[in-house]
């Protein structure tokens, strides 16, 4: 149905980085559709689109940018990669990602687009994706933390990856844009390649969980905090697992750890709150009791 020439562009405007697509039709009609991306990976800032010549505003976006950064003529699939890395990386954010975008012609295929992606951060500098342990730290603190990374070739020094760490990279980068059967697949794949077996634990269990499959979980987040025992948002998972599986005098005793414990991994508040609210279900009271701690504890990463 595309008739006319697309055009894609991008531009890297200080903290942020935009994608502008453009349709000029036979006729001199333009569409248009301009994704503003955070560089700091929580995706998008902003996606609009435009139909016909006078909403479009094509020139004046084009000299906004190039006050900074000029836009330049990129290839459409590079643009529309670049979109689908922002539907992951707003996912894992849990920011707001508009339906309309996903039937966009301008943007076909996108919805596949994001199921192929092999990771969610790219490189400030180069654009090649950031190594599996900046991925599996950026996604795990949902976008926030270090403003602009660089990858080891931008950096001084390059660092060698453990086996199986790519996709025990995209593993995590799945199950925190919401997506835990895929992280369990990619799981599988990194044990394919000999990777620690015990780096695959967190990913499963909370994966697990999150499949409804609270008992397997509880098997993998016990081995997964006692390796990471300050981790508070797997000793969260832990919790919520255990409640679900029905061990009550196990979860209350770990909600009691969590609570008391010194967490070096914090832990959404959201995490802890269906914790409590798990362990709640079945004992109000212990639950209530939990909750006034809860506070303090939660806190942003
Ligand atoms: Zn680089």
């Amino acid at each position: 149905m595309a008739i006319g020439t697309i055009i894609a562009e991008h531009a890297a405007v200080g903290r942020s980085e935009v994608y502008l697509l453009t349709r000029r039709a036979v006729g001199g009609a333009i569409d248009a559709v301009t994704a503003v991306i955070e560089r700091e990976g929580r995706g998008f800032d902003g996606v609009y689109r435009a139909r016909g010549l006078d909403e479009v505003g094509v020139e004046e976006l084009r000299e906004i940018a190039s006050e900074e950064a000029p836009l330049t003529v990129v290839p459409i699939s590079t643009a529309r990669d670049g979109v689908a890395r922002a539907v992951l990386m707003s996912r894992i954010a849990q920011r707001d990602v508009p339906d309309w975008i996903f039937a966009e012609p301008l943007l076909e295929g996108l919805g596949a687009r994001v199921d192929a992606l092999s990771h969610a951060y790219v490189c400030c500098g180069c654009r090649a994706p950031l190594p599996p342990e900046q991925q599996i730290g950026r996604a795990r603190a949902r976008g926030e933390g270090p403003l602009v990374l660089s990858c080891p070739a931008c950096r001084a020094g390059v660092t060698t990856h453990a086996p199986g760490a790519v996709y025990v990279a995209q593993a995590w980068v799945r199950l925190l844009a919401g997506d835990p059967r895929r992280a369990l697949v990619l799981a599988a794949r990194a044990e394919g390649q000999r990777c620690d077996p015990h780096l695959l634990d967190p990913i499963r269990g909370v994966a697990m969980s999150a499949l409804s499959n609270p008992v397997q979980a509880v098997a993998h987040l016990r081995r997964a905090t006692e390796r990471a025992p300050g981790d508070a948002w797997l000793q969260a998972e832990l919790v919520k697992a255990l409640a679900a599986s029905g061990y009550l005098a196990s979860a209350t005793a770990e909600l009691d750890r969590l609570v008391h414990g010194k967490p070096t991994v914090k832990v959404p508040a959201e995490a802890i709150r269906h914790a409590i609210a798990e362990v709640s279900l079945a004992e109000p009271e212990v639950g209530a009791v939990r909750a006034e701690a809860m506070a303090e504890l939660a806190a942003p990463v």
